[in-house]
């Protein structure tokens, strides 16, 4: 961990001595932002993301509790610590920052030393949260999303495309023959398959809103937003052609001499009626269709314009 990016501090004051002495005991070690009012601090906090927040209480406008409320309230800010800094140095005032979910309460003036130290003990932690998420939706044998983070993605992209009535496509992925492979190659070689597969469907989707995970075992899941049941099924038929590019050797396979995958391709035009299991129902029966059919094709159904 210790070759990463420095760290992010945004430090939000009115009074631009404050910041300079902010700055001052900052900057060698962080990369450090800045916001003279409340404004300025949710939008950069909002863009830039960053590690931790130092705010002032006292601003004109809009005070630092208020600017921590809505941080707290918005779902790209929320998980960003905030570290009051502040002269109002009564209990009570400490009681609400802390309540409004501030991480800690400091009292200006402060001590050079002791508010680095904050800092530090504050990144630390906020790194440590960082990794343990990061950990948990992530799959160990190959490194992409896994099924955790493939239900919420799903989930999520579901809903959104009720509101937006934009149609959803799934490509569900299985290898073929895999069983074989493995009693042939061993578990080792199955599983460096696995992660050339898991490899070529990340790297071959082609939007920043798709998503490529693990589903399980041998089977994967690829989940496209906004995307047409054409445009699904041409993509799919991309990545089973990279896959069998790798030029894997699998002499036991049924469907050829390299590694291949079967794909169910299914898309529907999400409605409140309905589920996104739906989904994954319709693309499994057409995978299974797929793997009777020969294996090493994709078949889809188009859901979402047959209503
Ligand atoms: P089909 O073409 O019908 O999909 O047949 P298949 O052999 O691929 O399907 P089956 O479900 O019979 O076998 C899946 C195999 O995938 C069995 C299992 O040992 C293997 N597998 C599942 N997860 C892993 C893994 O993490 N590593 C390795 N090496 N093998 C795995
Ligand atoms: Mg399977
Ligand atoms: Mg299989």
């Amino acid at each position: 961990m210790s070759n990463e990016l420095p760290a992010t501090v945004l430090v939000v004051d009115d009074m631009i001595e404050n910041i300079e002495i902010l700055n001052w005991i900052l900057a060698d070690d962080y990369r450090v932002l800045f916001a003279t009012n409340g404004a300025d601090a949710l939008t950069i906090a909002r863009e830039q993301r960053p590690d931790l927040i130092l705010l002032d209480v006292l601003m004109p406008e809009m005070t630092g509790y208020d600017v921590c409320k809505q941080l707290k309230q918005d779902t790209l800010t929320q998980d960003i610590p905030v570290l009051f800094l502040t002269a109002k140095d009564q209990k009570e005032d400490e009681e609400i920052g802390l309540g409004l979910g501030a991480v800690d309460y400091l009292t200006k003036p402060a001590r050079a030393s002791i508010v680095r130290l904050r800092v530090k003990i504050h990144l630390e932690l906020k790194r440590y949260r960082d990794t343990l998420t990061a950990l948990s939706i992530t799959d160990s044998l190959t490194g992409i999303p896994n099924r955790r983070r493939f239900d919420e993605f799903l989930r999520d992209e579901w809903m959104r495309a009720v509101r937006s009535k934009a149609p959803l496509s799934l490509i569900m992925v299985d290898v073929d023959c895999f069983k074989a492979y493995n009693d042939h190659f061993g578990h080792a070689a199955g599983d460096r398959c696995l992660k050339t597969v898991a490899q070529v469907l990340e790297k071959g989707l082609l939007r920043r809103t798709d998503l490529a995970a693990r589903y399980g075992g041998e089977e994967f899941a690829c989940v496209l937003p906004a995307t047409d049941h054409s445009g699904a099924l041409s993509l799919a038929e991309q990545l089973r052609e990279q896959i069998v590019a790798r030029r894997c050797d699998h002499p036991f396979s049924s469907a050829g001499p390299f590694v291949t995958v079967s794909m169910g391709v299914a898309t529907l035009r999400p409605d409140p009626h309905t589920e996104p299991d739906m989904l994954i129902e319709l693309a499994d029966r057409r995978l299974y269709q797929a793997k009777r059919a020969g294996r090493n094709r994709a078949i889809g159904e188009d859901g979402a314009t047959s209503a």
